[in-house]
């Protein structure tokens, strides 16, 4: 059996029409984390869908509480063939965001899976049902046609990633043995174009925080008070002006960061990035403000009433708002910074808090790493060209708790792409892509079973007896 017998089962998988089936399967079980009244919907998937999946593949599989308290419960499973082959350890998650039900467009709903063309329609298709059910298959197809996977796998699956992964550092620490591999490969997120294979190797990190002006208690008539009193909305609005300059450039010296490096320029040149303004720090390509660069949002801004406004000068301002960093801003840093960045320029006033949800740590792989190289080489085997390497996604995943707490190289394969709306009605994955990624996947599992692993440092992974 080769290597071209094995992606040509995964193109059968997917052409004889199982993969929308198994996907439809998930995608019918509403995992929404967001949703209280759901909780027992998020262990019904990882016990009587995936676990299911996985013991008939001769995985051991156990569902383990959220060391956080309430929120979904993980899957850790593994099949280990031979304590000296490598392992990889994989991670997805099986919740999504709210279902949005009355909100797609007509004849789509979330829990029932419609294909039109070259559309798949659902929640979860994107996000992340349609990308792990790929990799499962990928794994089932090499393993039906070598007869074993040559490489020991683990799993882990959270049910939190829509409530910003609740547990899964704690659990990380507490399963460290457990989950002991030799490199993370995993998918989510999108490809750069729909049509290139691509690889990311971490993640940009997110600090939300919120800047509050409160000059006095309650409002005051503008007639009476106007020009005698300051307005916090004005005060408020010249503080923010002051964070970046008039096109977005950072000026913030902490937030402005030392890691652009000329390896990573070199990876990030020549990537095509759509939709790009005159916007951010001058002198950098698109690429390299998305991919290289911190960017500084103000999500949402208000003094006095939108809905309602009087004639009343405001008492108070306030605004909330984000920093995207790369590695080599410290996280810890970002709000000292700021705090001291607004008392120079007059500020100090306005409070500076963080917000407690939504911390995400940057992370980054050299993209000279041999196990990206490795998996580069596979994917060109397969697609006949290379894909686009990514040092680091623009969004954010948890990827710091692999590449930190575990220690972990990190090498993503995406299967989605910008357009699919994810997080929002009409969420869909492209049929092309997932056969394409199907293909891709089997490849890549198919070569790590391979006896030789190329330029990999042998030292950690021995290599199989031919
Ligand atoms: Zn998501």
């Amino acid at each position: 059996m080769s290597r071209a017998q094995a992606i040509l089962e995964a193109e059968r998988y997917f052409d004889g029409g199982r993969f929308v089936e198994d996907l439809a399967r998930r995608v019918a079980i509403p995992t929404e984390s967001q949703n209280p009244a759901r909780a027992s919907e998020l262990a019904r998937y990882l016990e009587a869908e995936i676990a299911e999946t996985l013991e008939h593949m001769g995985f051991e599989c156990r569902v383990v509480a959220n060391p956080a308290g309430k929120h979904g419960p993980f899957l850790i499973a593994q099949r280990i063939e031979d304590e000296r082959l490598p392992t990889v350890l994989s991670y997805a998650h099986g919740d999504v965001i709210r279902g949005q039900e009355g909100e797609w467009r007509a004849g789509l709903e979330p829990w029932k899976l419609a294909r039109e063309g070259e559309r798949i329609y659902g929640r979860g298709t994107a996000d992340n049902k349609g990308q792990h059910t790929i990799n499962l298959a990928a794994l089932e197809t090499v393993l039906r046609t070598r007869g074993c996977l040559g490489f020991n796998v683990k799993l882990l699956m959270e049910t939190g990633e829509e409530v910003g992964s609740p547990g899964l550092q704690a659990l990380c620490e507490r399963e460290k043995a457990a989950l002991k591999a030799d490199v993370l490969i995993a998918s989510d997120g999108p490809r750069l174009q729909a049509s290139r294979p691509t690889l990311f190797l971490g993640s940009r990190g997110a600090l939300n925080f919120d800047l509050e002006l409160v000059l006095r208690e309650g409002a005051r008539h503008s007639g009476n008070w106007g020009g005698l009193i300051a307005n916090p909305g004005i005060v408020l609005a010249h503080a923010l002006a002051s964070i970046t300059d008039r096109r977005g450039a950072i000026r913030v010296p902490e937030w402005r960061p030392n890691s652009l490096t000329p390896s990573v320029r070199e990876a990030l040149k020549g990537l095509v990035v759509e939709n790009s303004e005159e916007w951010g720090e001058p002198g950098l390509t698109p690429a390299e403000r998305v991919f290289g660069w911190c960017s500084f949002e103000v999500l949402a801004f208000v003094t006095g009433n939108p809905q309602r406004p009087v004639n009343a000068i405001p008492a108070r301002a306030s605004a909330h708002c984000q920093l995207r960093y790369v590695v080599g801003v410290d996280p810890e840093d970002i709000v000292p910074a700021l705090r001291r960045h607004l008392a120079r320029e007059g500020f100090g006033t306005v409070s500076v808090t963080p917000a407690r949800d939504g911390f995400f740590r940057a992370s980054r792989l050299d993209p000279g790493n041999p196990w990206v190289r490795w998996a580069a080489e596979s994917i060109a085997r397969t697609a006949g060209a290379g894909p686009a390497i990514l040092p680091n996604l623009g969004g954010s995943l948890p990827n710091d708790v692999f590449a930190g707490t575990l220690g972990l190289p990190t090498v993503w394969v995406p299967h989605s792409y910008a357009g699919c709306s994810q997080h929002a009605p009409d969420e869909h994955l492209l049929a092309s892509v997932a056969r394409d990624a199907l293909r891709l996947m089997t490849g890549l599992f198919w070569d790590l079973g391979e006896s030789d692993l190329g330029g990999l440092d042998s030292g950690s992974l021995p290599r199989k007896e031919v």
